[in-house]
């Protein structure tokens, strides 16, 4: 992609508005932070709201899964018809198998968040308690089939289940997927379904060796990657992947509207790296303490960001 397109797409990208029009869901993920409620969002609310602010670009999402509501291109085409260009899918691709559909899908979407947790079918189920791995794989291949895998962005939750497969999963993904867009590793936030479950959430420190050599593994590859809620101090001599790290150097608020506050702790009191560091949250610190959080002896301006 020419400069100046990479350009275009990155700021609509930044300030698309999240569309919640999904409310049911074909998977059952461990660590789902916004279960379906079955409840569908108003089209007519939506889209009037939408024209008023004169929205360009959205994403869709929402308590479930896109594209298993029977509206899903009723409610692309309303977006238009108020004025959207640009559409984000988030998705966890199970039904782009279906090669007819994922082409509709491919042309109407600009670019695809796919929710991926694993890369073999025992630990798929452990995430998601469902069969639908291979249909997973297959609407991933169909995106790359129809030339959209630079459209591509792998979102990969680390939880309790997958940790030790995460350098299997960046072999996974440079055999397979070298072309996407990057990959974005997040630390499984305890909220929605995984409530106060250690089974579910990981220590930092048990994660870290192995997001690590995934990190060094991709980036030999020339496949960009972040890493989104783990603190800097889990992250050393790798902080320039974290996403939070390069939300601070471009300006932005280091988290996301509508995430939770970091908790306050002694160590990041005294800490260098604190204003660019997503720190730990309470609900974490509440089933595994703060022992592993430790103030850092660098300074921000000396982390070089990686490729993003
Ligand atoms: S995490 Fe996404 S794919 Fe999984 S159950 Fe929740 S909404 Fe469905
Ligand atoms: S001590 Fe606190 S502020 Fe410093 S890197 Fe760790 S979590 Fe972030």
């Amino acid at each position: 992609m020419a400069p100046e397109e990479a350009k275009k797409e990155q700021k609509w990208i930044n300030e698309q508005l999240c569309v919640p029009m999904a409310h049911t869901c074909n998977l059952y993920c461990v660590y789902c932070q916004n279960p379906p409620t079955g409840a569908p969002a108003s089209k007519v609310e939506t889209t009037a709201a939408i024209k008023k602010k004169r929205i360009k670009a959205v994403s869709l999402e929402g308590a479930g899964e896109p594209t298993v509501s029977r509206d899903f291109f009723d409610w692309i085409a309303a977006l238009k018809t108020a004025g959207v260009r640009n559409f984000m899918l988030s998705t966890n691709a199970v039904a782009l198998a279906d090669p007819k559909f994922c082409r509709r899908v491919e042309k109407a979407v600009d670019y695809f968040t796919v929710n991926f947790p694993a890369t073999d079918p025992e630990t798929y189920m452990k995430a998601t308690r469902s069969v639908k791995f291979t249909s997973a794989v297959k609407g991933l291949e169909n995106l790359k089939t129809l030339g959209a895998e630079h459209k591509l962005r792998l979102f990969h939750i680390i939880f309790k289940g997958n940790y030790r497969s995460l350098p299997l999963f960046a072999d996974w993904v440079i055999r397979n997927h070298p072309g996407l867009a990057f990959v974005n590793f997040t630390f499984v936030r305890n909220s929605g379904r995984v409530n106060d479950s250690k089974d579910i959430v990981p220590r930092y420190r048990d994660a870290e060796p192995f997001l690590k050599l995934a990190l060094a593994k991709l980036k030999i590859k020339g496949v960009k990657a972040v890493v989104q809620n783990i603190p800097l101090c889990r992250l050393r001599n790798f902080e320039g992947f974290s996403f939070e790290f390069q939300r601070w150097r471009r300006g932005d608020q280091v988290l996301e509207a509508g995430i939770m506050e970091k908790a306050e702790n002694p160590a990041c009191g005294r800490c260098p790296l604190e204003p660019a560091c997503c720190g730990a949250r309470t609900d974490y610190l509440k089933i595994h303490g703060n022992k592993e959080l430790i103030s850092s002896g660098k300074k921000l301006g000396s982390i070089r960001p990686e490729a993003f």
